[in-house]
């Protein structure tokens, strides 16, 4: 008998009328069932969070700060049992889950250690022209209003942390609305926020449905979207809502160069171990996932046979054993739209060099050559464990082949030389250059956001914080 899941509104715990059925990927049994709000319920939390806006912006730094350190330590002392809730309705092997939980874990120190250095405030001399004679200004900064963070399924659990860490260091509240495959985890947020002495109303986990999605947005009490996910969706968010500020992280088709001098038997073996783990990571449902390679031609002849090693070593399986590497994708649905999309470009000319094969909800880890460049997978974000690789010739053409996207999300780049890595930085568009690893790596306190179609916007706790607020000048007279 599995129990119902409450979300979290006004401080308190609740139950809508309706439940939502959360089940594994894996073996389709049931994880969890959600409570949904009603539109009522809905509309409480909303009026709270509107209704205590001032009073949390009040709340003194060392309260919101210890709030943040509570949730940290909570989500250390809890580790394994939401590694195994995250693996469980997202399918993402365990091990891979307890890395989710061990970022969140750092999303809410960084957030704890922002809050405590967070507008400290500046002072601006006037007096530089006559007319500013006698005058000070003071900047500090304000949040902007109530936050209305929407996550994707992918990562469940620590990019619902993104959202609410950084909006309770500011002091602004924040609806967070998790995604439908995936609820479970961000509720857990929800319980681990309820111990700590945060007002009521400055925080909600709801879970709403995709339908009930667009008067949320439009609802002029939330002037702050930070939305993450496909494109799709969320340009559709901005577009409908054009005078809010909106943060869109959102999708890419992340490229991994490497250059000619990267060429050692050690260094090949690196890139190839890297490219071919970060190409399957979590079934390559990850934003940074790397999924095109784009290898110079003096090394490709010998990187390509390692990566197709690589990839094949990869262990596949059930997500609950430690050993698996790939786990399912989050549907069959999704299993079968990469199927499609691998078949589409293998009857167009690609060469399949590894995988191919569908199983239920499971792909096999796919590497593909001589992709043409008009096909759906050459163009679009896979979201799946597919990686293609392209020869090239030389920095300039493999720079070029990496800009060929509309996505710009994060880029990797193989090579030892520090004038290349600049260049590499000045070339590439996109909101993230790595040098010497894959696109995929990122760090929870760094920038983090893209150009062209991967969205609008920066995370990374400092930023978003900075995104959930504005300034507002204080300007002294007479001095
Ligand atoms: P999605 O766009 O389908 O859903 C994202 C969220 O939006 C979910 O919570 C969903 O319920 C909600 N949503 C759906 N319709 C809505 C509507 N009309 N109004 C408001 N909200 C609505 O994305 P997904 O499948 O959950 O996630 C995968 C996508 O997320 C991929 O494209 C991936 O690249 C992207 N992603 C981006 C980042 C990043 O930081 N750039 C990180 C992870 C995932």
């Amino acid at each position: 008998m599995t129990s119902t899941h409450a979300f979290w509104l006004a401080g308190r715990q609740a139950t809508g009328e309706a439940t939502l059925d959360v089940t594994s990927p894996w073996d389709g049994r049931l994880v969890g069932q959600v409570s949904v709000p009603t539109e009522a319920q809905v509309e409480e939390a909303v009026a709270a969070a509107y209704a205590v806006r001032d009073e949390f912006a009040a709340t003194p730094a060392h309260v919101r700060a210890a709030a943040l350190d509570h949730v940290s330590r909570r989500l250390v002392e809890r580790t394994e049992e939401i590694a195994q809730l995250i693996s469980a309705e997202n399918g993402k092997p365990v091990k891979w889950a307890r890395g989710e939980v061990g970022r969140a874990v750092s999303v809410f120190r960084f957030a704890a250690e922002e809050a405590r250095r967070f507008n400290g405030g500046e002072a601006q001399r006037l007096d530089t022209d006559a007319g500013g004679q006698g005058r000070l200004a003071l900047t500090r900064r304000f949040p902007k209003g109530v936050v209305l963070g929407i996550a994707p399924f992918n990562f469940p659990l620590n990019l619902c942390a993104h959202k609410i860490a950084p909006a309770i260091a500011v002091g602004a509240p924040i609806i967070l609305k998790p995604a439908p495959a995936t609820p479970l985890s961000g509720l857990i947020i929800g319980e681990l926020l309820a111990e700590t002495e945060l007002p009521a109303g400055s925080w909600a986990v709801l879970p709403v449905p995709n339908d009930k999605m667009p008067a949320l947005v439009q609802d002029e009490r939330l002037p702050v979207i930070s939305f993450t996910g496909s494109d799709k969706v969320g340009f559709a968010i901005m577009d409908s809502v054009p005078r809010k500020h909106c943060t869109l992280e959102l999708g890419g088709n992340g490229a991994a160069v490497v250059l000619g001098d990267f060429a050692s038997e050690k260094d090949l073996d690196w890139a190839a171990t890297r490219i071919a783990t970060f190409s399957n990571y979590q079934g390559g449902q990850s934003c940074i996932s790397v999924q095109r390679v784009i290898a110079d031609a003096s090394v490709h002849d010998r990187l390509v046979p390692k990566i197709v090693a690589a990839v094949e070593a990869q262990v596949t399986g059930d997500p609950s054993d430690n050993a698996t590497d790939v786990g399912p994708l989050v549907s069959e649905d999704a299993a079968k739209r990469v199927e499609a999309w691998v078949d589409e470009a293998v009857q167009a000319g690609a060469t399949l060099l590894a995988g191919g094969k569908r199983d239920g909800a499971s792909y096999a880890p796919t590497v593909l050559a001589d992709v043409p460049a008009d096909s759906t997978i050459a163009c679009e974000e896979v979201f799946g464990p597919v990686l293609t690789i392209r020869k090239v010739d030389g920095e300039a053409e493999a720079f070029a082949a990496a800009n060929d996207s509309k996505y710009g999300l994060q880029a990797g780049v193989f090579t030892h030389d520090v004038q290349t890595a600049f260049r590499a930085h000045r070339a590439l568009e996109v909101g993230g250059v790595i040098i010497g690893d894959v696109p995929s790596y990122r760090a929870d306190q760094m920038p983090y956001g893209g150009a062209k179609q991967s969205g609008v916007g920066r995370e990374g706790v400092a930023f978003a914080m900075d995104d959930y607020t504005y300034e507002r000048v204080l300007v002294l007279t007479g001095l």
